[in-house]
């Protein structure tokens, strides 16, 4: 057998023992390859050459053990839908950080990997459609420049997984700047063991915020940067129309890396309340409501870092507050700088505002495809899908026009503005399933198509116009993966 060789560290493994549980993934009967990311493989500095399929299938199943790593379950807690629950890794493993070649640490886990001490209820186990549509939603989220957990290998277990059918098993090789959550925080906050949260802190400060070590309030720093880390995902969301889905506390990365590629999807026609999941009635996580909740859940990391901020806890509700008022702030202005960008602006203009909101009111009244529409804006072309009067869209371009006169970019340099910012295509939420469908029935041809065109989704490509009809009718996600 030949295993690629890893370069496993296993920094996660020196935080006190309540954070992890070490044992190894469960072995499955009979892996086989689906998918293989030569080019993450590359980056993490793997060399898959001398390994064979099945090689790769039993490194990548959990199988085979890997040479050095030192396998572990993370505990974690989290609010789900707004309610607190003791969590942890139910059905993942992480074998260990890879150090790449230049000299960066990605966690490897293996999600779908069997049993936990965190399972509750659950058998562990993942399906391979699930599996697949983590592995090309997160390659698009990366294509599309936005901060993800990678996906390097899908591959089928032989076992069949129970859901409300027997769908096939499979396990999802994860690539992520660390698995650390808001809720391995809160995890850490509900023992109400200082010393534990510290622990957790310093570790956090130097896998992804070495910047802050020198502050003379790191908790307070902490707490500062990641809130601007996570409210610019956020804006990249926003940006191009992604609707996370499942943003409880345990699912939002310390990293600022999206992550856990559930019931999320791409909004085809703008509506701020659009919701996907099937599990979501209330529309906690729609789409317009995503900046309310990272502010809700960056005020649940806050609570866990009080006591660290100021031994006086009044003065630490106070200083907790002050970042959160801050938060407030700085997703207005960030979002009004990245909806200037998809419409070509440098400046800062006093009525701004009040043309995006505009245009984006125009869109809903319209029912206007989200993406497609700033596609149509940057080619000077009416929004043709549109069904509202073209009067009012005309009188608002007017404006826009106008607006771009007295505006610094010059006319190149605000099309390349919207070019870098505008998006020409989304993975459209049909075709997800079409291409899903057709590689759990074998064929991977479609997936493989669709991967490469997300590779590159700001650039015009031989097939891009393929991908850019706008799904019709409703469209519904599910959390039983
Ligand atoms: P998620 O909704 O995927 O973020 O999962 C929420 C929690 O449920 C996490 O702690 C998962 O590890 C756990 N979980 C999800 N599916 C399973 C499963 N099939 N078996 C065991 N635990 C699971
Ligand atoms: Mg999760």
């Amino acid at each position: 057998m030949n295993i690629p060789d890893f370069k496993f560290q296993h920094t996660y493994a020196q935080l006190p023992d309540v954070f992890f549980t070490r044992m190894p993934p469960v072995r499955v009967k009979q892996p086989e390859m689906i998918i293989l990311n030569q080019g993450l493989g590359e980056r993490l500095g793997l060399d898959f050459e001398g390994s064979s399929s099945d090689d790769l299938a039993s490194a990548f199943s959990g199988n085979a053990i890997l040479n050095g790593s030192d396998p572990i379950a993370q505990a974690y807690a989290g609010h789900q839908f707004g309610h607190f629950t003791n969590l942890g890794d139910g059905r993942a493993i992480l074998l260990g950080e890879q150090v790449t070649p230049d000299a960066r640490t990605f966690d490897v886990q293996l999600k779908g990997s069997g049993r936990t001490p965190y399972s509750r209820g659950g058998d562990g186990r993942a399906a391979l459609g699930p599996m697949l549509r983590e592995y090309l939603m997160s390659e698009a989220m990366h294509g599309l420049g936005i901060e993800t957990t990678r996906s390097l290998a899908v591959v089928s277990t032989g076992e069949d997984v129970l859901r409300e059918t027997p769908l096939r098993g499979a396990i999802l090789t994860r690539v992520a700047s660390s698995h650390i959550r808001v809720g391995t925080f809160q995890y850490a906050a509900a023992h109400r063991n200082e010393s534990w949260i510290r622990a957790l802190m310093d570790y956090t400060i130097d896998r992804h915020y070495p910047e802050v070590r020198a502050s003379d309030n790191a908790a307070l720093a902490l707490l500062d940067a990641f809130m601007e880390k996570q409210i610019k995902l956020v804006i990249d969301w926003m940006r191009v129309g992604f609707i996370h889905g499942v943003m409880n506390t345990d699912n939002m990365a310390l990293s600022g890396e999206t992550i856990d590629y559930g019931p999320c999807a791409f909004m085809d026609a703008y509506d701020p309340a659009t919701v996907f999941s099937s599990i979501d009635h209330a529309g906690r996580y729609a789409f317009s409501h995503q900046p309310v909740i990272a502010q809700w859940n960056i005020a649940r990391f806050a609570e866990t870092l009080l006591p660290l901020i100021d031994r006086d806890s009044n003065k630490a509700l106070s200083m907790a507050g002050e970042v959160m008022s801050r938060a407030d702030r700085f997703y207005q202005d960030e979002w009004l700088g990245m909806m200037r960008a998809k419409l070509g602006l440098r400046d800062v203009e006093s009525n701004d505002e009040v043309l995006i909101r505009d245009l984006l009111d125009w869109m809903k009244d319209a029912e206007a495809d989200y993406t497609n529409t700033f596609i149509e804006l940057m080619k000077g072309a009416r929004p043709g899908s549109a069904k509202c009067s073209q009067q009012a869209f005309e009188e608002w371009k007017r404006r826009w026009d106008e607006r771009r006169l007295v505006d610094s970019a010059d006319k190149q340099a605000s099309e390349d503005l919207m070019q870098k910012n505008n998006p020409l295509v989304i993975p459209r939420n049909y075709q997800v399933e079409e291409v899903l469908a057709a590689a759990i029935d074998g064929d991977l041809d479609p997936l493989n198509q669709m991967l490469e065109v997300f590779e590159n989704p700001y650039q015009d490509h031989e097939s891009t116009k393929a991908y850019q009809e706008p799904g019709k009718g409703a469209y519904q996600t599910f959390c039983g993966t």
